[in-house]
């Protein structure tokens, strides 16, 4: 990279700041002048804010009236390359600029010197006895995105004593998590001997070994069923960037899985890579965003957000699991990690790896067209082989409305008892029921901020909304007729699935993981590593467990409802089926017992269910392209979702019309326009949600139509605006 321009001192420079501002704003210089990239501190209005030397002022005005920068702040200045990946990632998601730089330094909380301290927006009400001071710690909280805090640095910046905080941890809505005493960034041995590789993985690390030294961008999809050796085979990759000088990223979907990772990491590196995710503190999330910039952290593992660190020579990036729906951030800025990855990558001439046994049906279309490369793991490492996978048909059975295993499964699970071997009995349904009713009136418990039913979680004592996390007591009552003792549960959660379980198998020891159920990383953390030890016969578990854990004792899953996800016109809805069973069977037989797969069904000849249990993997995607192809769907032609929202559905409403009405520069690009139509999820914390979906062919400058579409519009003040390019479910 070339010498960063520098500004002497009182000359004018543009700082870009993290304000909802749509332009720079001109500062002078300060004594000693200033770098291109610097991070700075500047006046506005009567704060101080946060803000980043984005290129020379503009000046046109009186200049004796530019104010000083205030202080240069003593980390590594924004390099090109992030400046670069920046401002792509903000044309590619139609974001304004300043919120882009708030995702860049607000995790490792550059937002923070003391003065810009503020009071927050109001908590969302989950905190008993609201006072003011309890409502800055969740402002704070939200405004965070539900980063984790040490006790100290949340009273920080929430300008609050500890004791209010302390006063509020019963209700769950303060994580207290220990800042890790050994600091990880010892040197990793990248010539420490890995595992013997069998003759594939061999030639799958060769071909990465190769494309990492090339230090030229590349893309290549690591393919192979759960358990042949995907990680082992990518850990050759970072042990070439490590020995080529370079910095490598390892991307996990789910910050459960990095205990298992870090294990496995200190085995092969002697010494642990640093870690990226929510549940690092403050204190080290900022420590490590320095290190990472001097080139101190030569592996980071991390969430999604880790992306955007600012990485001094990054020459590998891996996304594992990277079909992985949790990959897309649905909050603020809206990104796909897999596809920024892979954008990042390109722009620092780095190595992308995207692992996965089920990719996703994009990647699946880039390897077809050429764009990326390929290598596949046959089969299991050792013995172990994919698991017998068998359909259960639920229509024979005649369970009573509280009963949700059948016969069959039952018996199979008796039978592993008899082994000493664990079962996995799977439902993708937190809490204890999706659905509390009135026997008298027949009235369901709704959430009284959003579009969504209220969810059952018995070990909390507490009714919960999944979309808003709002959560109330129980009622002894039905709140809509007032009769007493007649609201009944509804349908299976896994914590009535527990309840059934500790039933029919009284001698069992049991294990529930859901992520609810956990307050911290480490709680869960513990008890996967139990269950891994096989001090468990029966896990009852959610997606959490379908993500990579590896249960070597594990030898019967029973999935409770394989229909779950094929309900609802989403069209990704057979692929997401499809992936996350395949990946649940996987949890059987690791070793060298054979596993059996069980799934539950009342459609057994539907032909999702069918190529579940054929494993016929490269059919199902045939099916599903050609089928994506005839509708002009991703990845075959490409969409964005407009989301309008508001306290007033007419106000909104009028806002959705009127764009339809004024949707020529859509038409100029060639695109189409559906809606407006309520939103998947109607109304969220009482705001009424309103979609319209865009949807152009492969070519068409998307984001340009957009933009000047949606130029056209001022927004009434309680309205918002959220732009989902590649939107999830369409
Ligand atoms: P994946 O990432 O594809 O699920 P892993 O890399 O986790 O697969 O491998 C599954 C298990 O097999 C792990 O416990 C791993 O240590 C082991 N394993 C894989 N390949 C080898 C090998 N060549 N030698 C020894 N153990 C291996
Ligand atoms: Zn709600």
């Amino acid at each position: 990279m070339d010498e960063a321009e520098f500004y002497p001192e009182g000359a004018l420079v543009a700082v870009l700041t993290c304000e909802p501002l749509d332009r720079t704003l001109d500062y002078k210089a300060p004594a000693g002048g200033i770098t291109r990239g610097a991070f700075v501190e500047v006046p506005l209005g009567p704060r101080r804010v946060l803000g980043c030397v984005w290129g020379p002022g503009e000046g046109g005005f009186d200049l004796s009236k530019a104010r000083p920068v205030s202080a240069v702040l003593d980390v590594a200045p924004m390099r090109e390359e992030m400046r670069q990946f920046l401002e792509k990632t903000a044309a590619y998601t139609l974001t304004p600029m300043p919120a882009m730089l708030r995702l860049a330094t607000r995790a490792p909380g550059l937002m923070n010197p003391p003065s810009m301290r503020k009071v927050y927006r109001r908590g969302e009400g989950r905190v008993p006895r609201e006072t003011d001071a309890r409502r800055r710690v969740i402002g704070t909280l939200e405004e965070y995105g539900g980063l984790s805090f040490t006790l100290r640095e949340l009273s920080d910046l929430a300008g609050v004593t500890s004791s209010v905080i302390r006063g509020m941890l019963p209700s769950g809505a303060v994580i207290e998590e220990d800042t890790p005493r050994d600091l990880p960034y010892r040197r990793l041995d990248a010539e420490a001997p890995g595992k013997a590789l069998t003759g594939a993985q061999e030639a799958a690390a060769a071909a990465l070994r190769e494309a990492v030294a090339a230090e030229a961008y590349s893309t290549t999809l690591l393919k192979g069923v759960t358990g042949s050796g995907k990680t082992e085979v990518y850990l050759e990759a970072v042990a070439q960037a490590l020995r080529r000088g370079r910095q490598a990223l390892v991307l996990l979907p789910e910050i459960a899985l990095t205990a298992e990772f870090l294990a496995r990491f200190q085995e092969r590196f002697g010494a642990r890579p640093a870690e990226w995710h929510s549940g690092v503190t403050m204190t080290e999330r900022r420590r490590l965003w320095k290190m990472v910039g001097e080139g101190g952290a030569e592996v980071v593992i991390g969430a999604r957000s880790a992306l955007f660190l600012p990485f001094r020579n990054l020459g590998l990036i891996v996304v594992d699991e990277e079909h992985d729906t949790s990959y897309k951030q649905e909050d603020g800025v809206l990104y796909n990690a897999r596809d920024m990855a892979v954008l990042r990558a390109s722009l620092c001439s780095a190595a992308v790896v995207l692992a996965s046994a089920t990719p996703s049906l994009e990647t699946w279309a880039n390897v077809e067209a050429g764009k990326y490369r390929r290598l596949d793991l046959e089969s299991r490492f050792g013995p172990a082989v994919m698991p017998d996978m068998h359909a259960l048909d639920m229509r024979a059975e005649k369970l009573p409305g509280n009963r949700f295993i059948s016969e069959a499964l039952a018996n199979a699970v008796r039978k592993r008892m008899a082994l000493g071997e664990q079962s996995l009995l799977f439902l993708n349904r937190r809490g204890y029921a999706p659905v509390t009713i009135c026997r008298a009136c027949g009235y369901q418990i709704a959430c009284d901020h959003c579009d969504a039913r209220m969810v059952e979680h018995r070990f909390l004592k507490r009714l919960m909304c999944h979309q808003c996390g709002a959560t109330k007591p129980m009622p002894e009552a039905c709140p809509s007729c007032g009769v007493e003792g007649r609201l009944a549960a509804v349908g299976p959660g896994v914590e009535r699935l527990a309840e059934e379980v500790a039933e029919r198998f009284p001698e069992a020891k049991c294990a529930v993981l859901s992520s609810d159920l956990f307050s911290t990383a480490r709680a869960l953390k513990e008890q996967i590593q139990l269950i891994a030890e096989g001090d468990t016969d029966i896990v009852i578990g959610t997606q959490l467990v379908a993500k990579g854990h590896n249960f070597p004792n594990l030898t019967l899953v029973g999935v409770i409802d394989a229909d779950l996800g094929l309900q609802g016109s989403d069209l990704r809805a057979a692929e997401r089926t499809f992936q996350l069973m395949r990946q649940v069977a996987g949890r059987a037989g690791r070793s060298e017992k054979r596993g059996v797969a069980l799934l539950q069904t009342y459609q057994p000849d539907h032909p999702v269910i069918r190529a579940i249990i054929a494993g016929d993997e490269e059919g199902f995607w045939r099916a599903e392209a050609a089928e994506r192809r005839a509708a002009g769907v991703p990845p075959y032609g490409r969409m964005a979702g407009i989301i309008l929202s508001g306290p007033d559905l007419a106000v909104v409403n009028d806002v959705a019309l009127h764009l339809t009405r004024v949707a020529g520069p859509l038409q100029r690009i060639g695109a189409q326009l559906f809606g407006p139509a309520p939103a998947p999820i109607a109304r969220v914390r009482g705001r009424h949600r309103v979609r319209l979906l865009v949807k152009a062919e492969k070519g068409a400058a998307l984001q340009v139509g957009v933009a000047d579409w949606l130029r056209q519009v001022k927004l009434p003040n309680a309205v918002r605006l959220q732009i989902d390019i590649d939107p999830q479910s369409f």
